[in-house]
């Protein structure tokens, strides 16, 4: 195959040889982490040593961590009206979520649809924090869930201000931070996130493992999966092991190398966008105003069609995705741009380049050679139909 470049991390990272080795040791080494053995003993450490591991990576204490499947059952877990505080049955009345949150948060989790509403954001695509704050005194105990950074557009929320204004409502914020870890400081009580989400594969571990940390006195009085004890009896089932291992050492290495990779990206990306606006002056950026994640850029060209575009820029070497969801053939809009209240003309073609820790200046110059050929061949054959 000739030469080819990734440019869709935030769709999944590839994996960190860090957590390969340590989702091979785990493997290799066996046993189930609840039986009473040495081989039972040897998984609960590598389970616990990981635990240890995530934990650091968000300033929490390791009991907090529930491991799961993933950031989608986290979400899941997390997005219930069962939250206890410090002991107390304090049922939430009402879920608010953002209007960009991922599909898995938009489906309101394990609470009745009338009892859930949506939030508005600005054209930047940063949470609309004065109708939060009117919104929420359509609730007596409301659970709010913002995400740290976008997964389509990178702006990243203010959860500290959105903290501060739940918490003087009464309420609870849960984060989904399956963006922005590693990638920006997500240390939760910094943040004031009450409850956070993660997923090992966009840190460069394993796909198929997540968490969900919670604040020590907060604890989910219905679990989404019950059957055995394990994780507290928040989920059962036997643990994946491995997937944890490797997590936890992704988490690690993520943590080691965050402020370096960031700098270097941003550089990338920074540059990526200058030579896009040259390359095509009509070029749109949605949320370069904000505050973006380091490696993410969705942009769109007037008659540009995403989907076109992607298999245009596939056949050029190069790996990016739409910000647009693709289903049965069809491409709908992307729910995110619709919020930001993009034109349906220019949403229809947006595409997003995210990078990542290897990403280099010669993967750059591919994606902008492609990006000159893409442009000149889909724009021009846009120009001479019409
Ligand atoms: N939240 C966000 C913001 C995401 O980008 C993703 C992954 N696309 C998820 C949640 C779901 O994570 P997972 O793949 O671990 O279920």
């Amino acid at each position: 195959m000739s030469e080819r470049a990734y440019f869709d991390w935030n769709a999944t990272a590839p994996l960190r040889p860090e957590a390969r080795a340590a989702v091979l040791h785990a493997l290799e080494s066996g046993g189930n982490a609840s039986s009473v053995h040495a081989e039972g003993r040897q998984a609960r450490k590598l389970v616990e040593q990981a635990r240890e591991q995530m934990a650091r990576l968000v300033g929490a204490a390791a009991q907090n961590v529930i491991f799961t499947s993933g950031a989608t059952e986290a979400n899941g877990l997390a997005l219930t009206p069962a939250l206890e505080v410090a002991g107390r049955k304090t049922a939430r009345d009402r879920l608010f979520v953002s209007a960009i949150e991922h599909p898995s948060v938009l489906a309101g989790g394990r609470f009745d649809a009338d009892a859930v509403e949506t939030l508005p954001v600005t054209g930047d695509g940063v949470v609309d924090l004065e109708a939060l704050a009117k919104a929420l005194t359509r609730a007596e105990r409301p659970l709010v869930s913002v995400m740290l950074a976008n997964n389509e557009t990178g702006v990243i929320q203010p959860v500290a201000a959105i903290a501060d204004i739940v918490h003087a409502a009464n309420g609870l914020l849960h984060v989904d931070a399956v963006q922005g870890a590693g990638r920006i400081d997500c240390d939760m009580a910094a943040l004031g996130a009450d409850l956070m989400s993660l997923s090992s594969h966009k840190l460069g571990g394993p796909q198929g493992v997540g968490a969900l940390v919670c604040r020590s006195d907060i604890h989910i009085a219905a679990p989404m999966i019950v059957g055995g004890g394990q994780e507290r009896r928040l989920r059962a089932g036997t643990e994946n092991v491995a997937g944890i291992a490797g997590f936890g050492a992704a988490c690690v290495a993520a943590n080691a190398a965050r402020q370096a990779d960031a700098a270097r990206m941003a550089a990338l990306r920074d540059r990526f966008e200058a030579e896009l606006k040259a390359i095509t002056p009509r070029a749109v950026v949605f949320g370069a105003a904000a505050a973006r994640l380091p490696n993410t850029s969705l942009f769109a060209a007037p008659g540009l069609n995403a989907e076109t575009a992607i298999i245009s820029f596939d056949l050029n070497g190069i790996a990016v995705s739409s910000g647009s969801a693709c289903s049965s053939g069809k491409v709908q809009m992307s729910s995110v741009l619709v919020a930001m209240a993009v034109a349906p003309e220019l949403a229809r073609g947006a595409v997003r380049v995210s990078l990542g820790w290897t990403t280099s200046e010669a993967d750059l110059e591919l994606l902008l050679n492609a990006w000159k050929r893409v442009a000149s061949s889909l724009l021009k054959r846009r120009a001479d139909a019409a």
